[in-house]
C-alpha cells in the first residue's frame, strides 16, 4: 500500500518510521534509514545530535586534548630541556562553541531536512500501538518506533541543594571562565576526566566519592594509578564519604560529608550518575513499564511489536559506542538486512584521564564474581619496551583470562594511549581468540602495543624478565598455556 492509502484522517501525518530522541543513536539511525529511502519523522525534545556532540563525548575529550597538553610541557623537563606554558581557557571554550556550534543544532536539522525527514521539535509521547503525540499533533508509523530518549543527571537527595545553584557537567561543558575552586560529587569517568582538565587550568579540584576508590567499576590498579596522576595534578580525592547537606557560606558553596568534613568551593558540580526518565513517555500505551529502570530490549532491539529502543535508554551500557551498534542492529531489522544479534560480552570502555584507562569485558573481580576460574596478570607499562622508552607516567596492562576456555574475558590497558592500544584486546575479547594464538601472533616493536605480547610472555622473555623481574603473573599464564595445549 502506497503512503497516501494509509494515512488516517485523524493524524497530522505518517511515516514509515517515527524516531523519539533524535540524539547521538536517533540521529544515525535516522539518517541511514532516510538515505535507505524510508520516510521518517524525527520528533527531539533538544538539540539534534543529543548529548554526545553537545555535552558529552565530543566537548570534553576537546578539553582533555587541551589540558594533556599542558601536563606535556612539564615533561619536557628532564627529557628534552626546559619549558612552562601559561594557560588560556578561552581558546578551549572558543573551540567547544565551534564544535557545537554555539549549541546550536541548525547544522543536524538541515541534515535530516536536506535528506527528506521531517523533524518536530518537541517532546513527544507514545499514545498507542504506532502513534505518538508531539506539541498537539498526532503522527502513525506504519513500520514502528524507535525510542532513543537517552538519560539525565541524577539529582541525590542532599538536604540544601535547591538554595545552592549548583552545576551539573553540562555545566563545566559550557563553561566560559574558571572558577577558583569546585568540588565534584562522585568519582566516576566524567568527574575524573573534567574534574582533571580543570586542574590542570589552575582550578583548584576536589573529588568525593562514596567508595573506596574513583574509578570503582574499573580494576583496583587503575584507579590507584589515576589517584596517584592526581595527586601530581593537586586534586584532593575523599574517599568513603558521602555529602549529605550543602549550604551557602560567605559566598561559597559548602558540602558537608559524612565525618564532619565540611568543603568550601566556589562551584559544585553533580556527577554522580545518569537515569532515564521514562514516565513522560506513554510507555504503557504499547504495553510497556514505565517504572522500570531501563527500556528492556531481546537482541535485535525490539522492546514490543513495532517498537525498538536503542542507546542509553536500553541500560546495557551508557557509552556512544554501544548506542551506534545498536542503530545498526535496528537499521538491519527495519530493512530486512542479515546482522549479528546484540552481544555485549566485549563493550570497550575508556576514561580519557592521563593516564588514560581503556577497559573491556570482565575486571578479575567481576569475572569471579560471575563464577568464572581466572587468571590475572597485570604488567606496569614503565617496565614493557615502549614505557621505558617513552618515560611512562605510570599504567599498566592486565589480562583477564578464563581457565576454562583459553581466552580472554576481560582486560585493562591505564596509561599513554591505553585507550588505543585496547583496540587489539577488544578485538581478542570480541572473537574469542585462544591465548596460544596471541601468544604466536608477531608485535611490532618497540610499540605500546607490543607491551601486550611482552604482559603474555610472546617475545622477547629473555630480556623482559631482566626488565621486569616482579613479573609474576606469566609462570601462572604458562601454567594455563600448557593445559590448554595437553
Ligand atoms: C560529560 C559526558 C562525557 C561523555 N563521554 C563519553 C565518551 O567519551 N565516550 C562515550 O562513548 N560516551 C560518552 N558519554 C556518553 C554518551 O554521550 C551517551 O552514551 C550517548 O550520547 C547516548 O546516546 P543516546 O542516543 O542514547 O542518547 P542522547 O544522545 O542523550 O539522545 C537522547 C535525545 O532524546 C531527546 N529526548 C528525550 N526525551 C524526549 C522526548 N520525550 N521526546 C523527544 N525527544 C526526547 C533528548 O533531548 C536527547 O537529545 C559521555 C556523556 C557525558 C555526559
Amino acid at each position: 500500500m502506497g503512503r497516501t492509502d494509509n494515512r488516517a484522517e485523524t493524524y497530522d501525518g505518517d511515516a514509515d518510521i517515527i524516531m523519539l530522541g533524535v540524539g547521538t543513536s536517533g540521529e544515525d539511525l535516522s539518517l541511514q534509514l532516510l538515505d535507505a529511502g524510508l520516510d521518517v519523522v524525527g520528533i527531539e525534545a533538544a538539540l539534534v545530535g543529543g548529548t554526545c556532540p553537545y555535552y558529552g563525548c565530543l566537548p570534553s575529550k576537546m578539553m582533555v586534548r587541551s589540558a594533556n597538553l599542558l601536563k606535556e610541557t612539564d615533561r619536557i623537563n628532564g627529557m628534552s630541556g626546559q619549558a612552562s606554558a601559561s594557560s588560556d581557557w578561552n581558546q578551549v571554550a572558543e573551540r567547544v562553541r565551534q564544535l557545537t556550534g554555539g549549541w546550536d543544532d541548525a547544522g543536524g536539522v538541515e541534515r535530516f531536512e536536506k535528506r527528506g525527514g521531517r523533524l518536530i521539535h518537541g517532546e513527544g509521547k507514545l499514545t498507542g500501538p504506532r502513534t505518538v503525540s508531539v506539541n498537539g499533533q498526532s503522527f502513525k508509523a506504519r513500520k514502528g518506533i524507535v525510542i532513543a530518549t537517552g538519560t539525565k543527571p541524577v539529582i541525590p537527595p542532599i538536604s540544601g541543594l535547591e538554595q545552592v545553584s549548583y552545576w551539573t557537567t553540562d555545566d563545566v561543558i559550557r563553561l566560559d571562565s574558571l572558577p577558583e575552586s569546585i568540588v565534584f560529587l562522585g568519582g566516576g569517568a566524567t568527574s575524573c576526566e573534567l574534574g582533571q582538565v580543570l586542574a590542570r587550568f589552575g582550578v583548584r579540584v576536589t573529588i568525593v566519592e562514596p567508595g573506596d576508590r574513583v574509578l570503582r567499576l574499573e580494576e583496583p590498579e587503575a584507579s590507584e594509578k589515576v589517584e596517584k596522576a592526581f595527586a601530581d595534578d593537586d586534586i584532593t580525592v575523599h574517599k568513603g564519604a558521602k555529602a549529605r547537606e550543602v549550604e551557602l557560606r560567605g559566598g561559597s558553596i559548602v558540602s558537608k560529608l559524612d565525618g564532619g568534613i565540611e568543603l568550601a568551593s566556589e562551584r559544585l558540580v553533580l556527577a554522580t550518575g545518569r537515569k532515564t526518565d521514562l514516565k513522560n513517555l506513554g510507555l504503557e500505551s504499547v504495553g510497556l513499564d514505565s517504572s522500570a529502570r531501563f527500556i528492556e530490549v531481546d537482541e535485535r532491539m525490539r522492546a514490543a511489536e513495532g517498537i525498538w529502543a536503542m542507546g542509553d535508554v536500553t541500560g546495557k551500557a551508557m557509552l556512544t559506542h554501544v548506542a551506534l551498534y545498536q542503530s545498526a542492529i535496528i537499521v538491519a531489522d527495519i530493512l530486512g538486512k542479515e546482522h549479528p544479534p546484540a552481544e555485549y560480552h566485549a563493550i570497550p570502555r575508556v576514561t580519557f584521564t592521563d593516564p588514560e584507562v581503556g577497559a573491556v569485558g570482565f575486571t578479575e573481580g567481576a569475572a569471579r564474581e560471575a563464577g568464572l576460574d581466572v587468571v590475572a596478570v597485570t604488567k606496569e607499562i614503565a617496565a614493557t619496551f615502549r614505557g621505558i622508552l617513552h618515560g611512562s607516567n605510570g599504567g599498566i596492562i592486565k589480562l583477564v583470562a578464563d581457565r576454562k576456555t583459553g581466552v580472554l574475558v576481560g582486560a585493562t590497558t591505564v596509561g599513554t594511549r591505553g585507550g588505543e592500544i585496547l583496540g587489539l584486546l577488544t578485538l581478542a575479547v570480541h572473537a574469542r581468540i585462544p591465548i596460544t594464538k596471541l601468544r604466536s601472533m608477531i608485535y611490532a616493536f618497540p610499540t605500546f602495543t607490543g607491551g601486550i605480547g611482552e604482559a603474555l610472555g610472546a617475545y622477547g622473555r629473555g630480556v623482559t624478565t631482566v626488565l621486569d623481574p616482579g613479573y609474576t603473573g606469566l609462570k601462572e599464564l604458562d601454567q594455563l598455556v600448557e593445559t590448554l595445549e595437553d
